[in-house]
């Protein structure tokens, strides 16, 4: 750790007049002290059935309050997170305040369930099943009632370790959704080795959906081929009305979009349950 530090500070000497790289490195050093501080917030979407109009459960987005930059949004920080090797407590940390929240949650007497992004990095650690692990028991969370939602792309860096990490997860009951499915190089062999339970279809092919006959065509097809495989279909970045009536009549099972809900604090999801209807 401290040898990372120096090499950081050697790294800013270098960087003198680059202020991106100086800028970089800065918010890299808030982020650490953030996550180690838990000065992180986690905002949640709802996912809809769309065949009964019930509220199947909500995604975890993680966001960084910014004391001057202000609400940061995951994709201002997730790629930098990643490069800077943050990822993995990261992750944790998002797990932990998840299953804290679902507690809290059943304990208002809604039960949900919680789905949870995971990197690259993570399917790297075999240690990560443990340590999600020991974090169910502290909190005292069912484990059955969560989802981690991985892309085809964090399977490409040794894919039998991530395999083996997945099964693990797997094994202590949490269910698995393939995330942005259809932007990876996805392949049917490994599609057919993975212990899923849902595909998401990625928001560029559903939002021109009602405009682009190609974007409708891969959408009704992901759809067929996920329940060809019994797995069942979300569609995320639904936008409007019209792209949610399409897919009801292409029989997808769930969407999430900015017409059902925008990611919303903890404390606001209760309320919009009460007031939601399809
Ligand atoms: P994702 O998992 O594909 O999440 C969906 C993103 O689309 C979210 O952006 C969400 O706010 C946004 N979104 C939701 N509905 C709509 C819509 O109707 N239209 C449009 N245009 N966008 C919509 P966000 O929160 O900025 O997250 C971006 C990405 O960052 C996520 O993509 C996910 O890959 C990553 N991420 C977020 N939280 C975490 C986390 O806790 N851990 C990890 N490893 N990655 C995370
Ligand atoms: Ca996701
Ligand atoms: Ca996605
Ligand atoms: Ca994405």
């Amino acid at each position: 750790y401290e040898a990372k530090r120096a090499g950081e500070t050697l790294a800013v000497y270098r960087a003198e007049h680059d202020q991106y790289t100086w800028q970089r490195l800065t918010l890299i050093g808030e982020l650490r002290q953030a996550i180690d501080k838990g000065r992180l917030d986690l905002h949640y979407q709802p996912k809809v059935d769309l065949a009964t109009g019930r509220v199947r459960g909500v995604e975890a987005l993680v966001r960084w309050p910014h004391e001057q930059k202000g609400l940061l949004y995951s994709d201002a920080f997730i790629p930098l997170a990643e490069q800077a090797g943050l990822i993995r407590p990261l992750t944790l940390w998002v797990f932990e305040h998840a299953v804290r929240q679902a507690t809290a949650w059943r304990h208002e007497g809604l039960v949900l369930t919680v789905s949870v992004n995971l990197s690259v990095k993570d399917l790297q650690d075999v240690d990560f099943p443990r340590k999600v692990e020991r974090i169910f028991h502290l909190e005292g969370g069912d484990p059955s009632r969560f989802m981690v939602e991985l892309t085809e792309g964090s399977m490409m860096l040794n894919p039998e370790r991530a395999l083996q990490v997945i099964s693990a997860l797997h094994r202590i009951g949490l269910r698995l959704a393939i995330d942005d499915f259809g932007t990876g190089y996805s392949s049917f062999a490994y599609l057919k080795q993975l212990p899923a339970s849902e595909i998401k279809i990625d928001k560029s092919f559903v939002r021109h959906m009602v405009e682009e006959e190609n974007d409708a065509a891969i959408v009704r097809s992901t759809i067929d081929l996920a329940h060809n495989l019994d797995l069942r279909v979300v569609a995320e970045g639904v936008e409007n009305v019209a792209t949610l009536e399409a897919l009801r009549r292409l029989r997808c099972d769930m969407v999430q979009g900015f017409v059902v809900s925008p990611p919303l604090p903890a404390a606001e999801i209760p309320g919009w349950m009460r007031r939601f209807s399809l």
